[in-house]
């Protein structure tokens, strides 16, 4: 567990931005926020809009969740709100719950944060802290500003607003203490600087560099979950390029640098690329289909080398180690296996000895479908095969499925399939 931080030196003042000199306007802050903000500071306690949602909108992005820090404890914030909830074991949270489904997350100032703690006793007092403590038991100084709405100033005690400007993911304090308290602080590194297309500072690259396999200290769950999270946002070809520099691809993915070095190769960076294209049409991708992505080029090459037709005995084979080493639940697993062994099939359109319309109606063939649009769109027989197929579900939505009949089609002959994905 992390030392609790001696008080700042006297006289320490954090940088503090008037209104006038930060782009941040209320009318861009969410309107259950700005409530809880408001009703805790007028019950005389200090409340901030904290993390992720201060830092986009600094950049001018969209926040994705709206984090308030405040000096009330947990108690005095359910007393203030009926629509809240406290949730945590070791560090109570509260929870504030809107029409909608909306939850807003409302944390006491605190000297350490929940990761990286081993499991112990319920929570007590004792880690509850000022703000100056709270801002440095984040990970990242981008992540540690303060929006404060009794003036609606921006605070910084770590020097985030400079690294900002300047585009770095700085961590807070020595990289190698910070990464060892919470490895997955080493991912989350890697997901800001893809996301926000930042560089890491110098001093977290090394440490990540010399000693990566740290990362296999942290929670299981919180390493596939960061993987997925690190490559949803229309980042997994940013993401991808920064674990393979840093050297993390060989740690999580030993199986992809090994594929990567083959010759012929398919460059990861474009088939990621199209998976990123996706996100910004709009739909973020699933994590099924990110893993997908990252594991299909090894099943597609298997195929090839081995010539083998059981393909979802193939797909087993290439789907394991990565399974059983990132711990992918197995109802992710099956769901990756079943698109992979029909991706052979859609290749072969024209060639395959198989019904199309077998293939149309099995549970699994649309999201067969979205790893194909993928992958294929890398050629312009891939191209053209896509267009092919939507054609035919077309036609086949057009028809009213007659249960129980099926009309009988002459096979045609054809070559073995093999998807054009290595080509
Ligand atoms: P996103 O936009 O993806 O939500 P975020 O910065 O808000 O990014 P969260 O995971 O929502 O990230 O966490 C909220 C804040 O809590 C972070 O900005 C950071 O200040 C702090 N935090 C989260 N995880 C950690 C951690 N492992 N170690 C230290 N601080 C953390
Ligand atoms: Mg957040």
């Amino acid at each position: 567990m992390r030392e609790k931080l001696s008080d700042p030196t006297p006289g320490f003042e954090p940088l503090t931005v008037p209104r006038r000199e930060h782009p941040i306007s209320r009318s861009l802050i969410d309107p259950y926020a700005l409530k809880i903000l408001y009703r805790l500071n007028r019950h005389g306690h200090t409340a901030y809009l904290v993390g992720g949602g201060v830092r986009d909108l600094l950049l001018g992005r969209q926040p994705k969740d709206f984090d308030i820090s405040t000096s009330a404890h947990p108690h005095e914030i359910k007393a203030l709100f009926g629509n809240c909830r406290l949730i945590g074991r070791r560090f109570r949270l509260a929870h504030i719950f809107f029409r909608g489904g909306k939850t807003i997350e409302v944390s006491t100032f605190r000297t350490i944060s929940e990761f990286g703690v081993e499991d112990g006793p319920l929570v007590s007092d004792n880690t509850f802290g000022t703000p100056w403590e709270d801002a440095f038991r984040r990970d990242f100084t981008i992540n540690a500003l303060f929006y404060n709405i009794t003036d609606f100033s921006v605070i910084d005690y770590v020097g985030g607003l400079k690294d900002l400007e300047e585009g770095i993911v700085r961590c807070i304090g020595d990289p190698a203490v910070r990464f060892r308290e919470d490895p997955i602080r080493i991912l989350r590194g890697v997901r800001f600087a893809s996301l926000l297309g930042f560089d890491l500072d110098g001093e977290s690259t090394c440490q990540i560099q010399t000693s990566g396999e740290e990362i296999w200290k942290g929670a299981m769950p919180r390493i596939l979950e960061e993987i997925v999270r690190m490559m949803a946002r229309g980042t997994a070809r940013s993401a991808f390029l920064l674990l393979e520099k840093l050297g993390l691809l060989e740690t999580l993915l030993p199986e992809v640098t090994t594929y990567n070095q083959r010759e012929g190769a398919v460059p990861y960076q474009d088939l990621l690329g199209r998976l990123d294209a996706r996100f910004l049409e709009g739909s973020e991708p699933e994590p099924w289909l990110i893993l997908s992505c990252l594991l299909y080029p090894l099943f597609d090459s298997s195929v090839r080398s081995s010539g083998k037709t059981d393909l979802v005995h193939l797909a087993k084979e290439v789907v394991s180690g990565p399974a059983n080493r990132l711990q992918i639940p197995r109802k992710i697993q099956d769901r990756v296996r079943q698109v992979f062994a029909a991706q052979v099939r859609l290749f072969s359109l024209g060639a395959g000895r198989f019904r199309t319309g077998t293939l149309l109606r099995k549970s699994y063939f649309n999201d067969a479908f979205k790893l194909f649009e993928i992958v294929a769109a890398g050629s312009s027989e891939g191209q053209e095969l896509v267009l092919r197929w939507k054609e035919l579900m077309d036609g086949s939505k057009q028809q009213s499925p007659k249960k129980g009949k099926h009309r009988r089609r002459k096979r045609r002959g054809g070559k073995n399939p093999t998807p054009p994905l290595a080509g």
